[in-house]
């Protein structure tokens, strides 16, 4: 008989942003590790249809799936720590079902009934889930927000009444809280934490497990205490303060009574292989004698959300070449040469919108002039592309994103985009192939002349100025298979000045970096000498 699937569900309580995202990506590597087929989802009960229109600074990272859905960013904690691809199906936002409920309402599609939060959206709830979860043996789903949330709670009543349905034993639930410590008393307090468990019990969730976030290392008696009052088994309660790197979480997973569980739940007694995370957490951690200084031109300063999967494939190239990274935040509105100088090498993320995008063409300029080592991700190779032509004597060269009337629109609008700006869902989106000019940089660093990357852009580079460009210092090396989008650029004279209209950065993982980062690296550590 088929073993029936398994169905793990992660929710929040206390206050968000406390690592459940992580959490399930840890429980995932782990189950993984054992052996299992595992899937996961992030369901966001908020009313936005997808997450391509909300703003990085507050919300971080736009994640970018394979098939072109605009995401949530733990979508990439997810990729990171499963290294899988997911797609559409994996992420589910309440605007997205409402949208689709209503549009079926306007079609006649439920036939005279009355259209309700309950049972309607609760059902279309569970059919993503069912959907996100066929053909694996433990589907992983995590509820963003914190329960008790207006705009939740037609998820928690989905995945109560959804645990009902497939049996009770065929489900866990994990709730993740936060106790915070008093300075002045110099205790853990974990009156928030019961309270967000009353709650969860409130809608009918007794939890089998809670894992606890503090900041420091709290003693068993806050575990005892939530234990008595949350009327969770004191075994199924997991402490977890910060840790040096959340790398290490399947590994401290392991160690704890949550280990027990999830074998018991899934019928994975074996030990995990976790030898790639431990060989991840050595190289994090190894003491490097070199560190290399690589300057990340931004416009959201300091603000490591908002160029997550950028910063971690900095990370993962750097561990995987036994040297120290310090990743040097650039003001990008406010960039100078005094700041190029002081870094081994430049990167320049992707972004939308004119803010600092003067301070990324000098970027590109300096590392062009300079034979500074130079990534250049999405609008890291347009602003390079205005850049060459500049020097080239195309004083007034600009995207027309950022200058619609500029003389020489050496990046301009792609064909069928016109009109489009500032709508969702209309970007070029998603995985697209490209074929690399023989013998060039990149088709040695991909060993390969024809890659997938992901893409997010409006805009492309303008094929007509390329006899300027070329002559300011850079030549195509991939393009669309028809030959018609310029998808990579680098500079000959320079040792490493590599640029891409896709984002690499999605596809980088911890155990396995990504070959543009990891030659980023290399020429950094050869430049500093
Ligand atoms: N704003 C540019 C475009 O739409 C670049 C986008 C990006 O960097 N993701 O083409």
């Amino acid at each position: 008989m088929k073993k029936k699937q398994k169905y793990i569900f992660v929710t929040g309580g206390v206050l968000s942003g406390v690592g459940k995202g992580i959490t399930a990506a840890s429980i995932g590597a782990l189950l993984k590790a054992k052996g299992a087929n595992v899937s996961i989802q992030k369901c966001d009960p908020y009313l936005n249809v997808d997450a391509g229109l909300l703003n990085p600074a507050e919300h971080g990272e736009c994640f970018v799936t394979k098939d072109g859905a605009e995401t949530d960013l733990d979508l990439g904690h997810y990729e990171r720590f499963l290294d899988i691809e997911l797609t559409r199906k994996n992420t589910t936002l309440s605007g997205r079902l409402l949208s689709e409920m209503i549009a079926d309402e306007r079609a006649g599609k439920f036939c005279g009934k009355t259209v309700q939060l309950v049972p309607h959206l609760t059902q279309s709830i569970q059919k993503s889930i069912l959907e996100a979860g066929e053909g694996s043996d433990v589907h992983i789903v995590e509820i963003g927000g914190t329960v008790g949330d207006y705009e939740g709670l037609s998820f928690i009543e989905a995945i109560r009444e959804f645990a009902q349905k497939m049996g009770r034993q065929n489900c866990l639930f994990i709730h993740v809280v936060y106790v915070p410590f008093l300075g002045t008393s110099k205790e853990f307090k974990t009156k928030p934490a019961q309270n967000a468990l009353n709650d969860l019990r409130g809608f009918g969730i007794v939890p089998d497990s809670v894992i606890v976030r503090t900041e420091e290392v709290a003693s068993d008696s806050v575990s005892k205490k939530i234990s008595l009052f949350g009327g969770v088994a004191e075994e199924n309660i997991l402490l977890m303060p910060n840790v040096d790197t959340v790398f290490r979480i399947p590994l401290n997973l392991v160690k704890s009574g949550i280990h027990k569980l999830l074998s018991d739940f899934t019928g994975l007694h074996n030990e995990p292989d976790l030898s790639s995370w431990e060989d991840v957490v050595r190289r994090q951690i190894s003491v490097q004698t070199q560190t290399v200084r690589v300057g990340l031109v931004a416009k959201y300063m300091g603000n490591e959300d908002a160029y997550i999967s950028v910063v971690q494939a900095l990370k993962s190239a750097a561990w995987h070449s036994n040297i120290g990274l310090e990743v040097v935040w650039i003001n990008a509105e406010t960039a100078t040469e005094n700041d190029f100088k002081k870094v081994n090498a430049l990167v320049v993320p992707g972004g939308f919108g004119s803010r600092g995008v003067e301070g990324k063409i000098a970027a590109a300029r300096y590392a062009l002039d300079n034979n500074l080592p130079y990534l250049g991700l999405c609008l890291g190779l347009q602003v390079a592309v205005i850049a060459s032509a500049r020097k080239a004597g195309l004083k007034d060269a600009n995207s027309t994103e950022f200058s619609s009337k500029c003389k020489y629109d050496v990046v301009y609008i792609m064909d069928g985009q016109a009109g489009k700006e500032s709508t969702g869902g209309t970007l070029r989106l998603g995985d697209y192939p490209a074929k690399l000019v023989k013998g060039s940089l990149v088709e040695n660093i991909y060993n390969s002349s024809n890659v997938i990357e992901r893409h997010r852009h409006r805009y492309e580079v303008n094929q007509k100025f390329l006899p300027e460009i070329k002559k300011g210092g850079l030549l195509v090396s991939g393009t669309s298979p028809d030959g018609k989008l310029v998808e990579f650029i680098e500079a000959p004279e320079c040792d490493y000045f590599v640029a891409t209209q896709a984002h690499p950065e999605f596809r980088s993982r911890p155990t396995r970096p990504h070959p543009l980062f990891l030659g980023l690296m290399k020429a950094s550590i050869a430049k500093k000498g």
